[in-house]
C-alpha cells in the first residue's frame, strides 16, 4: 500500500522563513507521489482495512481519517509555523471544537472564567456546564477585566477580538496571570484567523476556532479545530471528539483545505476593504459606536496593533433605529442579509434580531468579503442614503 495517498507520510517541510502566503498554498500537502494529485482527494471511509492488531492511523472513521490528517496538519502550520510539537484536531463545528475543550478539562467542582459579550452559543454551554457542577465566572472582553476572577480558576478562555463587539484583551499579558494561578488558557481565534493571530505564540495552550467563517471563507462548509500545545490535554480533547463523534465529513475536511490554499489572498483583501469601509463610515452623523480594531483610534488598536498581524474583515456600528437598520439592509444589493461571516461575498445583518446579544436594536455586523472595495464601498453609502430618505 502506498502510505502517501493516505497521508500517513510525514508531509512537506517548507524552507525556513517561508513567507505566510507560501505556507497558506502549501501548507498539510504530502510528499509528490508520481501520478498522484498534490492535495489527495476526500478519503470517504467508515473503517479501514484492518488485519492482525487493531493499530494506527486508520482503523475506524470516528477515530481517524487520512483527509483530516493533512487538513490538521494545514491548520497547525498556520496556527503555529515551525513548531512540531503542537496537536491539531478537527472538528463537524466551531461548537463541537469549543465544547471538546471545555467539557474535556473542567470537573464537577472546577472554575471556569467565559466572557460576557462572546459568541452567542457560549451561554447556551454556560447553562450546561453549571449543569454539571462547574462553577461559571463571566467578565467582559475588554480591559483585562478577566484578570479579577481568575484566582482558583481552572480554565480561561478569551475570545478576541471578540464577536460582535470587537473589543481584544491582552492575551499575553491575561495567559501570565492565568499560567501563575495554574490555569489553562484557550483562545477562540475565529475572528482574526490564525494568519490575524497565534495565541499559542502569545501563551495559550489552546488555540480553538470556527472554520466555518473566514478560515474556508465560502460559506459552504461547517468546521471547527482545537490546536494545543501540552499533549494531555490533547490526549483529552482527542478522547472526547472520539466520545461524542463530533467529527468533520472528509468531504467537508477536504473543501477546508482546498480553501486554506487562497486563505492569505482573502484575508487581505477582505481586511484591507474592512478598513477602508470603516474609514468611510467614520464620517457619517448616522452611524454610531463604529468599531474596527484597524482604525488607529479604536478602542482595541493600541492591544490589538502588539497582538494582531491582520485585523479581521469583521466592521459593526450602530445606526439610529430597528427600522432604520432593517432599511439599509433591504436596500443593500452587493450584500447578502445574513449571518456569519467571512465570506468572500459580503454579508450584514442586525444582529439584535437573534437576541442573547447585549448589543443596541440598531447594531450592524457586517462582514466584508472580496468585492472590488470601490463597488462595495458605494453600494453601503448608497443604502445609507437611501435608508434615510
Ligand atoms: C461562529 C462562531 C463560533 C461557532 O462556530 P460554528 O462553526 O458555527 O459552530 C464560535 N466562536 C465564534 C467567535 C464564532 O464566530
Amino acid at each position: 500500500m502506498n502510505d502517501s495517498t493516505t497521508g500517513a507520510d510525514q508531509g512537506q517541510t517548507l524552507p525556513g522563513g517561508a513567507g505566510e502566503g507560501t505556507r497558506a498554498v502549501r501548507a498539510g500537502l504530502p510528499e509528490p507521489v508520481k501520478h498522484e494529485p498534490t492535495l489527495p482527494g476526500p478519503v470517504f471511509a467508515a473503517h479501514f482495512h484492518l488485519p492482525g492488531d487493531p493499530t494506527g492511523p486508520y482503523t475506524y472513521g470516528r477515530d481517524e481519517n487520512p483527509t483530516w490528517t493533512l487538513l490538521e496538519r494545514a491548520i497547525g502550520e498556520l496556527e503555529a509555523p515551525g513548531q512540531d510539537d503542537v496537536e491539531t484536531l478537527a472538528f463537524a463545528s466551531g461548537m463541537a471544537a469549543i465544547s471538546s475543550v471545555l467539557f474535556s478539562q473542567l470537573r464537577a467542582g472546577d472554575a471556569v472564567v467565559l466572557p460576557d459579550d462572546g459568541y452567542q452559543a457560549l451561554s447556551l454551554v454556560r447553562a450546561q456546564l453549571e449543569t454539571y457542577g462547574i462553577e461559571v465566572r463571566t467578565a467582559p472582553t475588554g480591559g483585562d477585566a478577566q484578570l479579577g476572577v481568575l484566582d482558583g480558576a481552572k480554565l480561561l478562555w478569551i475570545e478576541t477580538p471578540s464577536n460582535p463587539g470587537l473589543d481584544v484583551c491582552d492575551v499575553r499579558r491575561l495567559a501570565e496571570a492565568a499560567h501563575a494561578r495554574g490555569a489553562l488558557v484557550a483562545v477562540d481565534n475565529t475572528l482574526a484567523t490564525p494568519l490575524g493571530q497565534r495565541p499559542l505564540e502569545l501563551g495559550a495552550d489552546f488555540a480553538v476556532a470556527s472554520g466555518t467563517k473566514q478560515l474556508t471563507g465560502h460559506g459552504d462548509v461547517l468546521l471547527g479545530y482545537v490546536t494545543g500545545s501540552s499533549g494531555e490535554a490533547m490526549a483529552a480533547v482527542r478522547r472526547w471528539r472520539k466520545i461524542v463523534g463530533a467529527v468533520p465529513g472528509p468531504m467537508e475536511a477536504w473543501l477546508a483545505h482546498r480553501s486554506i490554499a487562497t486563505l492569505q489572498l482573502r484575508v487581505d483583501r477582505q481586511n484591507a476593504t474592512a478598513l477602508a469601509l470603516a474609514r468611510a463610515l467614520r464620517d457619517r452623523s448616522d452611524v454610531t459606536g463604529l468599531r474596527y480594531p484597524g482604525l488607529p483610534d479604536d478602542p482595541s488598536h493600541k492591544i490589538a496593533s502588539r497582538q494582531m498581524r491582520r485585523y479581521g474583515c469583521v466592521v459593526s456600528f450602530t445606526l439610529p433605529t430597528r427600522g432604520r437598520a432593517d432599511g439599509f439592509l433591504d436596500a443593500l444589493r452587493l450584500v447578502d442579509d445574513a449571518t456569519s461571516f467571512g465570506g468572500v461575498r459580503s454579508t450584514a445583518e442586525r444582529r439584535g434580531r437573534w437576541g442573547g446579544d447585549a448589543v443596541p436594536e440598531g447594531f450592524i455586523r457586517f462582514s466584508v468579503g472580496a468585492e472590488d472595495p470601490e463597488d462595495l464601498i458605494a453600494d453601503v453609502l448608497r443604502a445609507l442614503d437611501e435608508s434615510a430618505g
